[in-house]
């Protein structure tokens, strides 16, 4: 499951190092002496000559500062932060301009092309360093709040127990993987399937040990999916989905079968304690190339009335529905 991007080193959790600055500036004397006042106070800088260069090194290697000359040939400073702006980048990046030009309204034309801050030239050294620092500051800050989103999203949509997808996430993307199979004209199988005689595990071994085998299950099914094709939702207390896009239902139910024997032959760690348990399968498919008004919630009723066949007729087994 990955339905969060992760974040490259120079734009994760706060760097030990200072982070990377990023310098576009023409004139080779200023690139020269403001790269290594940068550099001698311990950051790392890329420096180039120009707005395509700029881009080409921002794409290459993310930077969350980039300190730029607004007069340069080619693409100029304001040039270059409005594509920067236009972009989509691993993180937020800091622009500040750097111009000889400081009349009131090239200051507002500088900022209102999105870049951060503004320096006039010659810079001031120790303003530079302190500018910096405060773009650093808020880069901090981006980070983090950034990483708090990720968490609060993958809490959202995860199951708390098993660390498997929640209802909730097979509800909405359900309906999404529909469409997508429906305008590709590809089919859409789903499994569900049950513990058998699960409360007897709690009844036995407790509640915590119940937890542990829901958790050593559900990696089982997860871990025999497809990678980032298939994927796994926890239906409720010891119910799963699998979710197979562009999978008929012949190859989902040999699936369910190749699931079922798995979790026959598994010993469950729980704790100290190693425990067999079996589980009850239903499948059900939506073929390709149909026009089809079949809903989401269709289909998975259908899978449900399979697994309670498969329970009625002794459990431990796989059922299909007709095609
Ligand atoms: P069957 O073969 O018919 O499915 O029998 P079963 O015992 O598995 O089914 P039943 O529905 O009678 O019981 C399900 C049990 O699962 C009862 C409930 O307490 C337990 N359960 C549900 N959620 C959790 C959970 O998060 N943790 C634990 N430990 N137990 C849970
Ligand atoms: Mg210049
Ligand atoms: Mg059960
Ligand atoms: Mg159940």
């Amino acid at each position: 499951m990955s339905p969060v991007p992760t974040l490259p080193d120079s734009a994760g959790a706060a760097p030990a190092a200072l982070p990377r600055v990023l310098l576009a500036d023409d004139d080779p004397v200023a690139r020269l002496l403001t790269s290594r006042l940068l550099k001698k106070a311990g950051y790392d800088v890329v420096a180039v000559a120009d707005g395509e260069r700029a881009l080409a090194a921002l794409r290459e290697s993310f930077c969350p500062v980039l300190l730029t000359d607004w007069e340069m040939p080619g693409l100029d400073g304001v040039g270059l932060v409005k594509a920067v702006r236009a972009d989509e980048w691993p993180g937020y990046v800091y622009t500040i301009l750097l111009t000889g030009r400081d009349s009131p309204e090239h200051v507002v034309a500088g900022l209102q092309s999105g870049a951060d801050d503004y320096l006039k030239k010659p810079v001031h050294e120790a303003e530079l360093l302190a500018r910096v620092k405060t773009a650093v500051r808020v880069g901090t800050l981006e980070r983090r709040l950034r990483a708090a989103e990720q968490e609060a999203r993958r809490l959202s949509l995860t199951d708390a127990l098993t660390g498997v997808y929640n209802r909730c996430y097979l509800t909405t993307e359900l309906a999404r993987e529909f469409e997508r199979a429906r305008r590709n004209q590809r089919p859409l199988s789903l499994v569900i399937c049950d513990i058998d005689h699960f409360k007897k595990i709690n009844d036995t071994h407790g509640q915590q040990v119940g937890d542990m085998v829901l958790q050593a299950f559900a990696s089982v099914l997860a871990e025999s999916v497809r990678h980032e094709v298939d994927w796994v939702a926890r239906y409720g207390g010891e119910e799963f989905v699998v979710v197979l896009p562009a999978t008929d239902l012949s190859g989902a139910a040999t699936l369910a079968e190749k699931l079922r024997r798995l979790v026959e032959n598994s010993e469950l760690r729980a704790g100290e304690t190693l425990l067999r348990v079996t589980a009850s399968f239903g499948v059900a498919a939506q073929p390709g190339g149909w026009p089809s008004e079949t809903a989401p919630a269709t289909l998975v009723e259908r899978a449900d009335v399979c697994l309670h066949r498969s329970k009625q007729e002794g459990r431990n087994r796989v059922t299909s529905a007709e095609a």
